[in-house]
């Protein structure tokens, strides 16, 4: 079964039943493979529950083992680091909304509510929430609804240019699937993808005999999800940490404006309200006004930031940040860097620097080199890509201000150009909308008008506007 028809299943509102069988056939180690985990219910809040319990079972730094795969963020995400069954969904603190203004908001010393993206770690904290599975179903179906509004923009641009394609339609032919692989590229899916889709079409058009413009619009999305699944067999989006004990130190990369620092922000919030000791360093010492952003960030967040006077070499910043991380004994630090242009050797180099001098005080770091890309920029955030991978060795990337942008069919791009896995997403202007990149989730939220048969434009335009948030 493709990934279009798992997610049509797992996200139905229709109570449908899986065979076991179909667990059995799972494999482990891919992500796209682990949708085809069977569920009981099948509702979205349930089978988001059932997913979890199956596949995320190192979403909770509570764990206790060695995992280098612990993530810190509640996401069900469909990467599973092991196919062996959980009994239990993993519990976690009562989702709560989180009015946090940013980017540059009053300080706010106080300890925030959790929000259902938030895992704590500490064991007490865990018991604390009482396990049922009507809290749980409750928790994934607002973590649905973070993608579903998030994407909601892309989604109904998408839907449009559907229409549009449609609105002509006479036949398929020739130059109709001209306009398909158009719209697909306008769509940001990439180019190869886009000719891709539209030469699988012509052959199964013509095999199944697809004249309908519902029916051919449902194969269109469902190669694209499709493709998209396959493609992403043996992509890793999960964060990986060091062994509990020992320090993790993530490296932001990307250029100026992408959201380095605001996800650095965010993401130590998340980390610090999961109990782990955060410390972060700041890197950027270029652009004007960063230091102080990740220094008001560290107070909101309650963490330290190592720092020097703007304009002063921040490898040595790095160091002094690795050196204090490693006497003080956090558990991970996080590394802001400047904007740089992909193109720029010096700058480049000086990244390298950076990364050198993290490696050398600690061998296995930085776990994670995350490339900060703005979805608002589509094909532009994918060029920028292509020349990071040739000269850093980006590890993953973060997806910022999917909620402003028409443009979250990059997803499809990044994955089938760049081969590189999406490691978080952001989808809102909350602390908590940072999140772990959940490919079934985000391939719901692009498409679900198309993926549960309500058509394209089930949405109207208040609402688009409703998603810029
Ligand atoms: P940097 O130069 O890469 O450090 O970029 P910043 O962190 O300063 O972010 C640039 C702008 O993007 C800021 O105004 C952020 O509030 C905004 N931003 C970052 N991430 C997101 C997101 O996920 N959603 C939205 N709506 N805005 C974001």
């Amino acid at each position: 079964m493709g990934l279009f028809d798992r997610i049509k299943k797992a996200f139905s509102a229709e109570p449908e039943k899986e065979t076991p069988v179909e667990q059995d056939q799972a494999i482990p180690e891919t992500p796209v493979e682990s949708d085809a985990t069977p569920v009981e219910s099948q509702t979205p809040a349930e089978t988001a529950a059932a997913e979890k319990t199956e596949t995320d079972e190192p979403a909770s730094l509570a764990t206790e083992d060695d995992s280098e795969t612990v993530s810190p963020l509640d996401t069900p995400t469909a990467a599973p680091v092991n196919s062996e069954p959980e009994p239990e969904p993993e519990p976690e603190p009562e989702p709560e909304p989180e009015p946090e203004p940013e980017p540059e908001p009053e300080p706010e010393p106080e300890p925030e509510p959790v929000e259902a993206s938030a895992v704590t770690e500490e064991s007490d904290a865990i018991e604390e929430v009482p396990e049922t599975e009507a809290v749980t179903g409750d928790m994934q179906a607002a973590e649905t609804k973070k993608y579903d509004d998030g994407l909601e923009k892309s989604r109904l641009t998408f839907g449009q240019r559907l229409n549009a394609l449609f609105a002509n339609f006479r036949s398929v032919d020739e130059a109709f699937f001209d306009d398909v692989e158009e719209m697909l590229i306008e769509a940001d899916v990439g180019y190869e993808t886009a000719m891709k889709i539209a030469d699988e079409l012509r052959d199964e058009v013509k095999l199944r005999n697809v004249k309908k413009p519902e029916a051919v619009s449902q194969a269109i999305v469902e190669k694209l999800v499709d493709l998209y699944g396959q493609e992403g067999q043996a992509e890793d989006n999960q964060l990986h940490f060091a062994p509990q004990g020992e320090l993790t130190v993530f490296l932001f990369v990307g250029v100026n404006g992408a959201g380095k620092t605001t996800s650095i922000g965010k993401f130590a919030h998340q980390l610090e309200k999961a109990g782990k000791k955060v410390l972060l360093a700041a890197g950027d010492t270029f652009r004007a006004g960063a230091i102080e952003q990740l220094q008001e960030w560290g107070r909101r967040d309650n963490v330290p930031v190592v720092a020097s006077a703007a304009g002063s070499d921040p490898a040595s910043v790095v160091y002094d940040a690795v050196k204090r991380a490693k006497e003080e004994q956090f558990d991970i630090l996080l590394v802001d860097t400047a904007g740089r242009l992909q193109n720029n050797v010096n700058l480049m180099k000086e990244l390298e620097k950076v990364k050198r001098i993290i490696t050398r005080e600690v061998p296995a770091a930085p776990q994670e080199v995350l490339l900060v890309l703005d979805a608002t920029t589509g094909q532009n955030a994918l060029v920028q890509a292509k020349q990071f991978k040739q000269t850093t060795d980006v590890t993953g990337i973060v997806l910022t201000k999917l909620d402003g942008s028409a443009k979250g069919g990059i997803v499809l791009a990044v994955r089938t150009e760049l081969h590189l896995p999406v490691k978080m997403v952001g989808l809102g202007e909350q602390m908590n909308d940072l999140q772990l990149f959940d490919p079934n989730r985000f391939v719901y939220g692009l498409f679900k008008d198309i993926i549960v048969g309500d058509g394209p434009q089930k949405t109207t335009d208040t609402d688009v506007s409703q998603a810029i948030k």
